[in-house]
């Protein structure tokens, strides 16, 4: 069986069906799409490491706890990924980000990175890859080679909506790499949309179409 969460709750249930309802406008579109990936980082972060603090409150001394071990870095894929971007950061202010750019070569049909961007300390950070679709899962796949490739050793992926078949080919490539999705939906078309799908997220996004 995959790698795969998909977190239960009534607030990513509504605003995914905002970010699928087509007469949902640019605006209000990132801003769900923000408020969204802020559930799901909560979500892909339940496991992070804690170490016991010492401090003081108002009234006393009190043993507690602090995050610990690995710090994170936010890596999206370009350019819909940055739709998710936000709200991780808005979670994780301190988190390091990374951006990687990904085209589909006409001829061969794989994806060719054309942009790389990674903090120098990528290696001692556990990394969050994001990008809204999962929807044939190449670029995705690409993506999480090249950050192995740069010595990325603690990676999750994280989406809004995954087809089946970006699931398979993903976990079959990747299978030590958890994803967590909102939603699985029934299937790719012929044009590599995934139904019922959003849409482009890209254009939804930036109100490019
Ligand atoms: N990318 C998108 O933005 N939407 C899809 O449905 C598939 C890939």
């Amino acid at each position: 069986m995959p790698n795969v969460t998909v977190p239960d709750h009534p607030l990513l249930k509504h605003k995914l069906t905002l970010l699928r309802d087509r007469y949902t406008p640019t605006a209000q579109f990132r801003q769900v799409a923000r408020e969204i990936s802020l559930l799901m980082a909560y979500e892909v972060m339940r496991d992070l490491p804690l170490q016991p603090i010492d401090i003081e409150t108002p009234l006393e001394p009190i043993r507690t706890e602090i995050l610990a071990g690995k710090k994170l870095c936010i890596v999206s894929i370009l350019r819909a990924g940055n739709g998710i971007l936000e709200g991780m950061l808005d979670l994780v202010p301190s988190a390091r980000v990374g951006h990687i750019g990904l085209y589909r070569d006409p001829v061969t049909l794989r994806p060719v990175e054309y942009y790389l961007k990674l903090p120098s300390d990528i290696t001692e950070r556990q990394v969050i890859l994001v990008d809204p679709m999962l929807a044939t899962g190449h670029s995705a796949v690409a993506a999480a080679s090249r950050l192995k490739q740069a010595g990325v050793t603690t990676l999750k992926f994280v989406c809004l909506i995954a087809a089946p078949e970006g699931i398979a080919t993903f976990s079959d490539a990747h299978p030590d790499v958890p994803v967590f999705t909102c939603a699985i939906d029934r299937e790719l078309d012929e044009h590599g949309y995934i139904r019922p799908g959003l849409g482009d997220a890209g254009d939804r996004l930036y109100g490019t179409k």
